[in-house]
């Protein structure tokens, strides 16, 4: 049993969720392999490896692409194609697609194990749970399993999977990793809390075990180049202070590499983050999402003052903790005010590295749903940017404040390091939006990163190589 795991294009980060499905398929003996759609003559060799499966991890935006190199495949082999990730986890509809087989919803490790040992088998795979499986002219649709409850019984991501093909991720001093999964909170931009709705009764919130983590990071330091941890958790002090106390002695003493993690607002106080601190943590990354009070907290459901974001921001800074700032602009019901309240909320955080991404009304979430009732959005998916750093699909906007605000986002940053030049910006995004703003917006996020928050020291061939990727990204 072979399954071809199919990615379109060399990413700046190794693809976690398929690197964990590999190695449970691997388990079982089952052979896996990497394909990247943009390498040369990558058809052929999937055609010579003969998959049994082809399996694709799609976000909303990416999805349409994945359909069409899914297209070429079934044109050219004879498989069972799958496609997992959140785009069909919110909208499983992606099966009456034309050559996609079968979709999964939500965690697929043990469907995709189950669909490898029936199709092996040659028995009916037509009663997974969590698939959406096509069969004679109709779909049958499956309920999901429960959650993975204890997530140290799964074996740890198949790095070699990604690492074979990508010299840049191999080499990459930079690794991430998962120690928990969930979030408590119920923003309504977010697939948290849709994804809530569909394992209701679930328990959401789990996390591993430290040792198991630190077991994890020990065998990827000693197969390859590790010098800085990055845990890509949505909140890393998620687990109680227990836990952390055990991870600071622990990580220290086996570890004792820099890491950068991410916080909650709601969830920083002055021991949390004093353990993080002595456990190594070198930066963080907080959201702010947006400086206005009605659209923080009516729209986006984050229920925090201005006061209590700006004393965490400060709480953290008090530790010498370099933070990393998420934030979106072009929400619906806002504006180009409203989006400027967010750049100044952002200066008097003093955050570091300050990112900015343009709303995108993803299938399922509370938001997503309300731009398309109140018809800011035509409900089609298909339009959505493959990224959230590109444009808005809202209609809720003049055209001179779309231009503005797209212009914004590409100064942002900038901007909130350099608050005198303001004047200067409020003067250039009156201009068309156009290539040199673009990069010039992944130039200095890419160096702000690079330096504020891993500071880390690149050799020239690094800094290219790392902004070769980020350019083709
Ligand atoms: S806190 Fe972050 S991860 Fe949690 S629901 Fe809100 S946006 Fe999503």
């Amino acid at each position: 049993m072979k399954i071809a795991f199919i990615i379109k294009n060399y990413d700046i980060a190794e693809p976690l969720g398929i690197m964990y499905i590999s190695s449970l398929l691997k388990t079982k003996g089952y052979s896996t392999a990497l394909f990247i759609a943009s390498d040369k003559n990558w058809l052929n060799c999937l055609k010579n490896y003969s998959p049994d499966i082809v399996a694709y991890s799609a976000i909303s935006g990416s999805h349409a692409e994945y359909l069409k190199i899914n297209d070429q495949v079934k044109a050219e082999i004879e498989t069972f194609s799958i496609f997992g990730g959140p785009h069909t986890t919110f909208f499983p509809e992606t099966v009456y697609q034309e050559n996609v087989d079968a979709i999964c919803i939500g965690e697929g490790g043990y469907a995709m194990l189950e669909l490898a040992d029936s199709i092996e088998q040659g028995s009916d795979i037509s009663g997974i749970n969590n698939l959406w499986v096509k069969k004679d002219g109709t779909v049958i649709k499956n309920p999901v399993r429960p959650l993975v409850e204890d997530l140290n019984e799964l074996p740890f991501p198949d790095r070699d999977l990604v690492y074979r093909k990508d010299n840049y991720l191999r080499d990459n001093k930079i690794k991430r990793f998962i120690s928990n999964r969930g979030c408590p909170f119920t923003c309504t931009y977010c697939f948290n809390r849709a994804y809530k709705k569909i394992y209701k009764g679930n328990k959401i919130i789990r996390w591993r075990n430290v040792k198991n983590v630190i077991e994890e990071i020990r065998e990827v330091k000693n197969r390859y180049p590790l010098e800085i941890v990055r845990f890509i958790d949505d909140i890393f002090i998620l687990p109680p202070k227990k836990w952390l106390e055990e991870f600071k002695n622990l990580y220290k003493q086996e570890i004792n590499l820099p890491f950068v993690c991410n916080l909650q607002v709601r969830l920083v106080t002055d021991e949390k983050i004093r353990l993080i601190k002595e456990a190594g943590c070198m930066s963080v990354y907080m959201a702010i999402e947006s400086g206005n009070d009605r659209i923080r907290n009516e729209l986006l459901e984050r229920n925090m003052t201005k006061e209590e974001i700006v004393n965490a921001f400060d709480l953290v800074h008090k530790y010498n903790i370099p933070i990393g700032a998420e934030n979106i602009l072009g929400l619906p019901e806002g504006s180009f005010e409203t989006d400027m309240e967010t750049l100044q909320l952002n200066i008097k955080c003093k955050v570091d590295n300050a990112i900015s991404t343009v709303f995108q009304p993803y299938p399922k979430t509370k938001l997503g749903e309300y731009t398309i009732e109140k018809g800011y959005f035509n409900g089609n998916f298909d339009l959505l940017s493959e990224s959230y750093f590109i444009g808005s699909q809202l209609n809720c906007f003049s055209n001179k404040d779309q231009k503005k605000i797209e212009n914004l986002h590409k100064f942002f940053g900038f901007t909130v390091n350099h608050p005198s030049f303001l004047p200067l910006i409020k003067i250039l995004i009156n201009m068309p939006p156009n290539k040199l703003f673009r990069l010039f917006h992944r130039l200095w996020d890419s160096y702000c990163k690079k330096r504020k928050i891993f500071n880390i020291k690149f050799t020239i061939k690094d800094y290219l190589s790392a902004l070769l990727r980020v350019l083709r990204y």
